[in-house]
């Protein structure tokens, strides 16, 4: 019989909620202006389409779809697409806003933005998600555009639905137009490193942490929950950095092995066993257990609300490195900053997804492509500089990493939009 996870225990606190709450507590800190706070909180254009699409049974379906920009004080907004049946305007919303402050913490020049389609991909064809693609894409030519709004892929979209996005947008403008949109496939001027990016900017954040912190990275040891791109890249580069990764973990459960996990034989176990550590041979825990081992790291790389005020407390890592979106709440934040558990948020950690995908973009307009050694470089330092400058807010205002890593933001935005004068 397989291992079965018992239920998680629901955490009542809305990620988009705490996400908000960071802000207003940042934007008081910074005594930020009545009149920005104002326009910041609100998105600057929500789309809303209707999508006619042919199905493959000669009928018509409409699906809705969304976009919308909630910035675009520092460049064009940038911000994925999701195919989701969970898909609604507030989400969309909240997380455009959550994409403007990723890509002002790590200084590159984008604002943010964020769209979805209310469908269920699992039960389309191939031909059917072409249609709808292509279909969205029309729908929202004036508002996409290399200089205008970026999208990218998220949440069961990849590199096929950019490539048709961005051909229906080179049809239409009749002229190509690979720069409209990142994460394309390699063929069609995707970036090398892309698919390591995140997973990059994590290892670089919890190396400059454990400096921060005076931790010797060889006498380490890391717990890694959630083992797809992000967790399984971090796990590797982490471990590449001396630390002793004791705990892996996916949605079959947790793998924990107090020698050390061969990361290695792993990824290769996965990728032979449909993409799942299920019977992956070490000591059975659970996702809850594994965010509440002894040890010196933990890097939550799987989903949202992970840590809550229900767990906080039992939290022995000295630093969480946060590789997936929002996997901390609001309510957890303060335990932790009480129990001095240093915590590298989302919008800095795993940002370095976003950045390489801003070197898509710029090797695009270049028309000229860069060695993965190069992006890797550039990308390591643009981490390593918004860590620098977040933890130094941090000791400035004397606050958590991720209320520093909101000021930095929010500050950098703020002061666009008081030069720009848009109001
Ligand atoms: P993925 O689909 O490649 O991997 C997700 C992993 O989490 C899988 O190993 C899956 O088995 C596991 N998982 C799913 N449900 C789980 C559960 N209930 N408990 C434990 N593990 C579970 O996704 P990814 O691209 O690695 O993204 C992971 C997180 O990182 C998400 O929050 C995503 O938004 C965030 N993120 C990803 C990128 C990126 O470039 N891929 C960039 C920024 C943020």
């Amino acid at each position: 019989m397989s291992y079965k996870e018992p239920a998680p225990i629901k955490n009542q606190e809305n990620p988009f909620e705490s996400m908000m709450s960071r802000f207003d507590e940042a934007a008081r800190i910074l005594g930020l202006d009545q009149n920005i706070y104002n326009v910041l909180k609100y998105p600057a254009k929500a789309v809303i389409v209707s999508l006619p699409v042919i199905m493959d049974d000669g009928t018509v379906q409409v699906f809705e779809g969304y976009r919308v920009v909630h910035s675009q004080a520092m460049g064009p907004s940038k911000g994925g697409i999701r195919y989701s049946m969970d898909v609604h305007l507030d989400e969309v919303k909240a997380l455009a806003a959550w994409m403007t402050w990723k890509c002002a913490v790590v200084g590159i020049p984008y604002g943010g933005g964020k769209g979805g389609i209310k469908c269920d991909p699992r039960k389309m064809s191939k031909g059917e998600l072409e249609r709808l693609t292509r279909a969205f894409t029309g729908a929202m030519r004036d508002v996409f555009g290399e200089e205008k709004d970026i999208p990218a892929p998220d949440m069961n979209t990849g590199p096929q639905e950019m490539a048709w996005l961005m051909d229906e947008y080179s049809k239409i403008n009749g002229q190509n137009s690979p720069a409209v949109t990142t994460g394309k496939p390699l063929v069609l001027g995707g970036s090398l490193g892309r698919v390591e990016a995140t997973g990059r900017g994590v290892m670089v954040s919890c190396r400059a942490a454990l400096g921060k912190l005076g931790i010797n990275p060889m006498e380490a040891t890391c717990a890694v929950q959630g083992f797809g791109n992000v967790g399984s890249i971090s796990a590797r580069l982490i471990r590449m950095q001396g630390l002793k990764i004791v705990a892996i973990s996916d949605i079959s459960g947790g793998y924990y092995d107090p020698n050390g996990i061969d990361i290695e034989a792993a990824i290769e176990y996965r990728n032979n066993n449909n993409g799942t550590l299920e019977g992956y041979p070490a000591e059975r825990i659970t996702n809850e257990e594994i965010l509440t081992l002894d040890v010196d790291v933990l890097v939550p790389a799987a989903m949202e609300d992970q840590i809550t005020k229900h767990n906080a407390h039992l939290v022995k890592a000295k630093l969480i490195v946060e590789g997936a979106n929002g996997p901390t709440s609001a309510s957890a934040d303060l335990i932790l900053h009480e129990n001095n558990v240093m915590v590298v948020p989302d919008i800095l950690a795993n940002a370095g997804g976003v950045t390489v995908s801003y070197f898509e973009w710029v090797q695009n307009r270049l028309g000229y492509y860069w060695t993965e050694e190069r992006v890797h470089r550039r990308a390591d330092r643009t981490m390593k500089l918004a860590f620098e400058s977040v933890y130094a807010a941090s000791q400035k205002y004397n606050v958590s990493m991720r209320i520093a890593a909101y000021i930095v933001a929010i500050d950098k935005v703020a002061k666009a939009l008081a030069f720009r004068g848009t109001f």
